[in-house]
């Protein structure tokens, strides 16, 4: 029989040995999360480790040298990473957005200089990731405008051979780490209700960048999430993203699944490390007094029998929905299944944690133990995008049968 799978052209074998791979990086960065976390620097470590294992490359094309994997594959994958270290997660999932985006494009029938212009940004990234091992960053988040793009204050003017970008982005994942930022911008001659939005890659070592360090955080600490300054920040035309200028705010109404699906799997791998590590904890714990393992505690079964429920159903949401966007992306039901898994991840992660520290006790927020690490990465996935409240939002109105492939419908 063959196993050859309809979605991509990965095998089942080939798919399982990703998430084999990715299982075995999880663990060892899980030895080092302490100390990243403790010194909210950025795991440099692992990204060495994620360059050698080619994992830059997980959603580019075989035939570009990369692992051509599909959006569930990626999502097994990226839990595995982050049961082992949320914050390398989050930074790795930064540049999968990027990259993963473009993997899905089919370039091939769009002719003449447009579609010249589109293939060659495609593969002057894939290059860069997979000969060059250079990490790609996501730079949207402005100052009292968080990820709501149609409100970027940030803005390019087209000048002779490129662009010149100004404005300040304070939510930089990987700031001063990453080779390259993404960057959201608004044409200045953009007058349009829908803004033109485009993405535009700036070198880390544009004289035109500034970085202010001054992450110290609650959780997520390892990400390096700084502010880039772009002070008359030019770039050339090439680096103009896909060679497509204003369209951003239509390409992520229709097809979200990346600026939000993209963390299912981070949020998750905290979900399902804390149900694993509380198991463990609760079968090594004593009942105090004598009389075996909490464990045997009927009260203990049937409060991890919910925690139980609650997870296995988070993650049967996001990998159905991660299988829906490998199958159908953009469509309205892909649309909505990564809201409501990115929903349900997001807001268990807090709840289970806690539930977990309330279950193992007291000893359990010494910071020898990963569980209170867990507890504070998991509040931040409700924070980012699509936050709770605009998920809620977002399948509310698909329930009363909005065309949310509408910019104007959406919360971007
Ligand atoms: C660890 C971490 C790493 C990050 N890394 C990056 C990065 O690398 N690049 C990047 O660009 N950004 C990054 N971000 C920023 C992130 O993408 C968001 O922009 C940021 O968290 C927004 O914060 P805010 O509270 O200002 O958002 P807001 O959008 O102001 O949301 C605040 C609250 O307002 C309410 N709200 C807002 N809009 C709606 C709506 N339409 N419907 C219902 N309720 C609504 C919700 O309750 C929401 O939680 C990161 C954030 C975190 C926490």
């Amino acid at each position: 029989m063959s196993d050859i799978t309809i979605d991509t052209q990965l095998t089942i074998t080939e798919k399982e040995n990703i998430i084999a791979e990715s299982s075995k990086l999880g663990k060892r960065f899980s030895e080092r999360a302490a100390k990243y976390d403790r010194e909210g620097t950025f795991p440099v470590e692992n990204f060495e480790d994620l360059k050698e294992s080619g994992f830059l490359g997980i959603m580019i094309p075989k035939a570009f040298g990369g692992m051509g994997a599909d959006f569930l594959t990626y999502t097994k994958a990226l839990e595995q990473i982050s049961m082992g270290d949320a914050s390398t997660g989050l930074t790795y999932n930064m540049h999968n957005i990027a990259v993963g985006s473009l993997a899905e494009l089919q370039l091939d029938d769009i002719g003449g200089s447009r579609g010249r212009a589109m293939v060659n940004f495609r593969n002057w990234v894939y290059d860069q990731a997979v000969n060059h091992k250079k990490l790609f960053a996501s730079a949207s988040s402005e100052p009292g405008v968080g990820a709501h793009f149609s409100k970027l204050k940030t803005m390019y003017r087209r000048v002779d051979g490129g662009f010149l970008i100004n404005g300040v982005k304070n939510w930089v994942s990987m700031a001063g780490h990453a080779d390259y930022y993404v960057v959201a911008a608004r044409s200045e001659q953009s007058n349009n209700d829908i803004p033109a939005i485009s993405f535009l890659v700036v070198e880390k070592e544009n004289p035109g960048t500034r970085i202010e360090y001054t992450w110290d955080v609650l959780g997520m600490r390892g990400t390096s999430t700084n502010t880039v300054y772009l002070e008359d920040c030019f770039i050339p035309t090439e680096r103009l993203f896909l060679g497509s200028e204003g369209m951003a705010l239509y390409k992520i109404a229709r097809e979200p699944h990346w600026l939000v699906g993209g963390y299912n799997g981070v949020y998750l791998g905290i979900c399902t490390a804390a149900f694993q590590f509380m198991i463990n904890y609760l079968r090594e714990k004593k009942i105090p007094g004598g009389g075996g393992s909490v464990a045997d505690n009927e009260r203990i079964q049937h409060k991890v029998g919910e925690l139980y429920a609650a997870l296995a159903s988070a993650r049967a949401i996001a990998y159905n929905a991660a299988r829906l966007v490998a199958e159908q992306p953009g469509s309205p039901e892909a649309n909505t299944a990564i809201h409501h898994a990115k929903y349900l991840v997001s807001e268990l992660g807090p709840t289970l944690t806690s539930e977990a520290i309330r279950l193992c006790g007291g000893s359990t927020i010494h910071k020898q133990f990963p569980l209170e690490r867990y507890y504070r990465d998991a509040r931040c996935g409700g924070l980012m995008p699509a936050t709770s409240d605009q998920c809620l939002f977002y399948m509310g109105k698909a329930a009363f049968g909005a065309d949310l492939s509408k910019p104007s419908e959406t919360y971007w």
